[in-house]
């Protein structure tokens, strides 16, 4: 019974994002969380904000950390929204630039949150199937549309498009806003936030949960021109002017003020993740190119759930989606070089 219920949200169900395990000590590779601490630096400003200044409300604005995310991005701070998480900018970004009565596309398989934002704001959707390899056809974006979203890296395959790909997309979209998801782009990704003062419908979003290690803080941004930025300010000021906490601005400034540790940990995971690669192809698994923090795997003789059971069994936790396209697939977070080697030992046992 949904009595009561709009009729958008009816054929809902409830996100279930990765498990969240309490009770029980696994090896996590189920939410592509990052397995390194966040900056030292992120920490000492968030301890250095655990302090009297608490009783104070935050910066509506978070004019301060705009500032710092737009010298890190070669941008003006009016050309940054903040949010909680990518996911609550992307729900804004739904609400700010799609209509209603045109077809928004992204493809099918994709973050499981598109769909689901369409149909909270009754928004039209179309899903374009990836081809054989999980690649995104470009092709098929290039028609004016109401709207484009596209996650690059995609997720859950990790495959990325080129810059050139993404300028083609805006170029084939002139009357419509096209939203990149940037969550992973950090891991091998070509950002298109350089591309941002060429295209008036461009709208980036970036997060520091996954290469900055915060998904703990829920820090997200939107970039992109002045007009796009003024219309996320006018759709979030109807129901929360303080976005972010005074802990929470503290620590996503630190972690941007610490370059050097972003990118020693960034290329730690990448050479883990190619490691891993390479050794879980000697097991007979297919591995989709990845530019991202995790791996998207299947066996051609070992169904994925039984894969997914046997290494929960062994206490290891990884993603399965029983969707048509990609049942037999498993997405694998890049963990420490110690916990893939647990993997690793764990699938040989299971695929042998
Ligand atoms: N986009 C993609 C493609 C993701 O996989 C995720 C993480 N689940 C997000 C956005 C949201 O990340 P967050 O809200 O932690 O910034």
């Amino acid at each position: 019974m949904k009595e009561f219920w709009s009729s958008r949200i009816r054929g809902l169900t409830p996100y279930t994002p990765g498990e969240q395990p309490r009770e029980r000590k696994f090896i996590k590779l189920n939410t592509n969380e990052n397995p390194y601490p966040p900056s030292p630096m992120a920490l000492s400003a968030i301890r250095a904000a655990a302090d009297e200044p608490l009783r104070l409300y935050p910066d509506p604005d978070c004019t301060q950390l705009r500032e710092v995310m737009a010298a890190t991005c070669g941008l003006k701070p009016s050309q940054v929204f903040v949010g909680n998480g990518s996911d609550e900018v992307l729900a804004l970004c739904f609400q700010a630039f799609f209509d209603p009565d045109r077809i928004l596309l992204f493809p099918d398989v994709t973050y499981s949150f598109y769909p689901v934002f369409a149909a909270l704001y009754g928004l039209q959707y179309r899903q374009v199937p990836l081809d054989e390899g999980f690649g995104v056809p470009v092709e098929s974006f290039l028609a004016p549309n109401g709207g484009v979203v596209l996650a690059n890296p995609n997720a859950p395959t990790g495959r990325a498009l080129s810059l050139c790909a993404i300028r083609r997309i805006l170029e084939g979209n002139p009357g419509a806003v096209v939203l990149v998801d940037e969550a992973y782009v950090d891991f091998g990704a070509e950002s298109a936030v350089e591309l941002i003062d060429r295209y008036p419908n461009l709208v980036v979003v970036q997060t520091l949960s996954k290469s900055r290690s915060l998904a703990g803080l829920r820090v997200g941004f939107a970039l992109a021109q002045e007009n796009l930025i003024a219309a996320l300010n006018c759709v979030k000021n109807s129901f929360n002017s303080y976005p972010l906490d005074r802990l929470a601005l503290a620590g996503a400034e630190g972690a941007l003020r610490d370059p050097d540790y972003f990118r020693t940990t960034t290329a730690q995971i990448i050479a883990t993740r190619d490691r891993t690669a390479a050794r879980l192809k000697t097991l007979g698994f297919d591995v989709c190119e990845s530019a991202s923090n995790f791996l998207f795997i299947a066996h051609p003789k070992a169904p994925a759930k039984v894969l997914l059971d046997g290494l929960r069994e062994r206490g290891i936790l990884v993603r399965w989606w029983d969707q048509p396209r990609i049942r037999n697939h498993l997405r694998v977070s890049v963990g420490t070089q110690t916990e893939m080697d647990a993997l690793y030992d764990a699938l040989s046992e299971l695929v042998r």
